[in-house]
């Protein structure tokens, strides 16, 4: 899981997309996007867009040097009774900014020390600007070092971070944290890298930036949330550790710089009404990345959110079902691949087999395979506790598979598929194979398919 620490979501440039962009985020383990206020009317948005999800997102307020010019006392109060609602993690950004031309550096300096100090005396940390800088930007933070303070360190974090490794050192000295955008991708920043290269991991973070700095290789483009996992993969390159430490470590910094909530419940509903039925979401993560995935677009389905920062165990899965005789059926699905989680279907399966629920799991039918378990042992504990199986087939051969749902076995996916359906059929379970009725299949060849291998088929409408 990655924290992506800096991005400007009210840019008009992601007007009407948040959503795509949250789920996108989400399907490439960015859990969490600090999206940053410029100026009076940005910062509001941001907290409005936190509003919306609050699961996603938090939000920073504050004014740039770039509008240095705008700051007086009734604004510092107006940010000042923003910087105090729920959703607002931070202050910034703010800092100095003398590479281009804005307010004078004395204008530009007061104004920052004058956020440093408000933003001190709520306890809030900071986010810093710094271009070309250096030298005042540490000047600043050394003064504000006398102002009442209640606060731990760390105080901020040195957003885009730009200087040298004296620059990070006095930083890190001084309680700030050193974030690294999608500069450090670029092939002509050898130099920079070599800097990256002897940060010290435990201050690090990570950001976008986004819509601007747009990380290799999608440089020029617009930059997103989703992309911060390129820069974290540089970053992670650049101090010889696996991505996965540095996405524990890089999260765990940034969940102690902006006090984010340790995961409270799940993010998302783990049991659901639809149609009759009951949906039972055990998992966000999935062994396939099919192309028509509708977690690439949103963040849910019936209008229940769905995306999971935990999954539950089989004692909330009961808890949350309550009663099954309310429903036809109930279905294991998840947002992701329910048999990633053995354990828990055949355990919640199991009860509700003996409350006299009829149950039925929807399954990509590939997740032994993921697990390196032998199928016909998952087959052989599946079949006391399930009515029936329903398998996301989508394809005839191999090689159409491996296009469409770009799974994590690559080739050898859809032999899985293949054989844990024959398997099942063999033990009895009722199977449906179902394809997502997109235009460029031939829906006949899938259905041959899956009755040849002794399964009923069924093609679902697509739905992006
Ligand atoms: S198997 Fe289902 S959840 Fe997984 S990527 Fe494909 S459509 Fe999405
Ligand atoms: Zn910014």
């Amino acid at each position: 899981m990655l924290i992506d620490t800096h991005a400007h979501l009210d840019d008009p440039r992601f007007a009407g997309e948040i959503e795509p962009l949250l789920a996108r985020a989400r399907v490439f383990g960015v859990n969490r996007i600090i999206t940053i206020g410029t100026d009076l009317s940005t910062s509001r948005e941001a907290i409005e867009l936190t509003r919306e999800y609050p699961d996603d997102l938090a939000a920073v307020v504050g004014l740039s040097p770039f509008d240095a010019d705008l700051y007086d006392g009734d604004y510092a109060q107006a940010l000042e009774s923003l910087a105090q609602q729920p959703e607002v993690v931070a202050w910034g950004e703010i800092g100095l900014e003398y590479h281009h031309d804005c307010a004078p550096h004395e204008v530009q300096k007061n104004v920052f020390l004058d956020q440093l100090r408000r933003a001190r005396r709520l306890g809030l940390p900071v986010i810093i600007h710094d271009r070309d800088a250096h030298e005042d930007i540490l000047s600043c933070l050394r003064q504000a070092e006398d102002f009442p303070a209640y606060r731990e360190p760390p105080y901020g974090v040195m957003h885009c971070f730009s200087g040298d490794l004296e620059v990070a050192k006095q930083a890190v000295e001084l309680g700030y944290l050193i974030s690294i955008a999608g500069v450090v991708t670029f092939k002509n920043a050898r130099d920079y890298q070599e800097i990256v290269r002897h940060l010290p991991l435990e201050n690090l973070l990570v950001e976008t930036d986004s819509p601007y700095l747009t990380p290799h290789p999608h440089r020029g483009k617009r930059n997103e949330p989703s992309f911060v996992r390129f820069t974290a993969r540089k970053v992670a390159e650049l101090q010889g550790v696996e991505l996965t430490e540095l996405a524990r470590v890089t999260t765990a910094n940034a969940r102690r710089l902006f006090n984010l909530p340790q995961n409270e419940g799940h993010g998302g509903e783990i049991a659901y009404p639809l149609n009759g039925n009951l949906y039972l979401n055990l998992t966000s993560r999935c062994n396939n990345n099919c192309t028509f995935c509708v977690r690439h677009s949103k963040l849910g389905l019936g209008g229940y959110r769905l995306w999971l920062d935990q999954e539950p165990t089989a004692e909330e899965l009961i808890t949350a079902i309550g009663d099954p005789s309310r429903y036809a059926e109930v279905v294991f699905c998840g947002f992701g691949e329910p048999l990633l989680r053995p354990a828990t279907v055949i355990a919640v399966a199991g009860w509700l087999r003996e409350q006299g629920a009829t149950v039925r799991i929807d399954t990509n039918g590939s997740a032994h395979r993921t697990l390196e378990l032998p199928v016909g042992e998952l087959v052989k504990l599946l079949q006391p506790v399930v009515n029936r199986l329903s398998v996301s087939l989508n394809a005839a051969d191999a090689e159409s598979y491996k296009k469409l749902c770009r799974p994590r076995e690559g080739e050898a996916a859809f032999e899985a598929v293949k054989e844990f359906v024959q398997t099942a059929v063999k033990a009895g379970i009722p199977v449906t194979c179902t394809a997502v009725a997109l235009p460029e299949l031939d829906i006949n060849a899938i259905e041959t398919l899956a009755n040849s291998w002794g399964a009923d088929f069924q093609a679902r409408s697509y739905k992006s």
